[in-house]
């Protein structure tokens, strides 16, 4: 079963499909275009039911096999994400952005197209039994939008036995999918650092209170909360990203704000790493004589934690489609963090990975979805459909 005939005829189409998105990129929460052309494609190709506004913009189609509508068991979702950046697109292609400082540079234009192409043929060929929910999920990009849909009622209302989603992997080739059993992505969450000292002028250190030499002790100091807090078994890292304070040559600030990010493959580890960023920031701060507070984002992303007998079967419908040659099993897990995380928390879920060729990496301006790879990403859907929910 690789690429299927009907598929591979629609290849200019998905195409057109494709940098239609791109050329219209939409942040997250705001896909109101994607999600309606998503819809009406949707009802184009004769599906059971198509609801829209879950968790905001998000779109769910249904879809059922030759007998009708399947139980819990006999029901499955497959997710693609919709959200654009706020990047400004370097291409000079004909379908480069047209909304200035809005890109697709993750490739979600791409995953859309995929979904939709494995939807176009499933309603054709209805070649399954059972019921698939086909779920286009807003804001990937930091807004936890899988999370608003299940917290909308997603399973209640789609109540299925296994989620499975899909991203495009830039440096992979193209026909390639990647995946492994257990932590592919880590969890990810934000923090903020607030330092308050006494400002004045440059030349009158004594008479101030500097927060800016205590933010630079901070930032050296939580170096060493996963080199000397961590267990070296578990990988963590905690980033230091921004560090604003003063706005002339000649004047101490009075504040100063610090931003960073945690990653690990164990969110019960990011609790543990909080309190050792918290004792180092109002300790250090203690020693300089500043108020300092330190805030943990509400934007928690979970560490994505493949089913193993999901993967093995998301692994098996791959190598049907594109040859053993090309499919990997225990890819590297990455640093890299997705919302898809709280679909993986409540089902059995596998996220797979899919080559885009040589392209520029994930959130480049010069990033592109590759066209080429979407008649594999399809294929693959309707495969893992007719396999997961096999006409008897
Ligand atoms: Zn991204
Ligand atoms: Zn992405």
């Amino acid at each position: 079963m690789p690429v299927a005939n009907s598929i591979a005829a629609a290849a200019d189409q998905l195409r057109e499909w494709r940098q239609d998105f791109h050329r219209h990129p939409e942040l997250g929460y705001e896909e109101h275009r994607t999600s309606k052309v998503i819809a009406e494609r949707l009802h184009e190709m004769g599906f059971d039911a198509v609801e829209t506004g879950i968790g905001g913009t998000g779109v769910v189609g249904v879809l059922h096999g030759r007998n009708g509508p399947g139980d819990e068991a006999r029901s499955i979702m497959l997710r693609a994400d919709m959200d654009a950046l706020p990047i400004h697109e370097l291409n000079d292609i004909a379908h480069k952005s047209q909304t200035e400082g809005t890109m697709h540079a993750c490739g979600h234009d791409g995953h859309v197209t995929m979904l939709l192409g494995g939807a176009q043929h499933l309603a054709r060929t209805r070649a399954f039994e059972g019921s698939v929910y086909f779920c286009f999920q807003p804001a990937e990009e930091g807004g936890a939008g899988a999370k608003a849909m299940i917290e909308d009622g997603l399973f209640e209302r789609f109540p299925c036995s296994a989620v499975y989603g899909m991203h495009n992997w830039p440096g992979a080739p193209v026909g390639s999918f990647h995946c492994r059993s257990g932590p592919l992505m880590a969890a990810s969450d934000e923090f903020t650092i607030r330092l308050k000292g006494r400002g004045g002028h440059a030349a009158k250190p004594d008479t101030c209170i500097d927060p800016v030499p205590c933010g630079a002790a901070i930032v050296q100091a939580l170096q060493t909360v996963v080199a000397r807090r961590v267990n070296p078994i578990s990988p963590a890292v905690v980033t230091v990203t921004t560090f604003q304070a003063g706005d002339a040559f000649n004047v101490i600030p009075e504040t100063a704000l610090l931003g960073g990010t945690v990653r690990s493959f164990d969110s019960a580890l990011h609790t543990q790493i909080y309190a050792h960023i918290e004792r180092i920031v109002y300790q250090v701060a203690a020693a300089h004589d500043i108020e300092a507070s330190v805030e943990r984002s509400e934007k928690f992303y979970p560490e994505t934690v493949n089913d193993a007998e999901a993967t093995a079967f998301s692994l098996a419908v791959a190598r049907e489609v594109a040859g053993a040659e090309n499919v990997h099993d225990g890819v590297e897990p990455t640093m890299g963090s997705e919302d898809f995380s709280y679909y993986a928390l409540k089902k059995p879920a596998c996220f797979m990975l899919i080559g885009n060729g040589e392209s520029a990496g994930l959130h480049h301006p010069r990033y592109d979805f590759n066209d080429e790879g979407t008649v594999w990403g399809a294929s693959y859907w309707s495969a893992l459909v007719e396999k997961a929910l096999p006409v008897g």
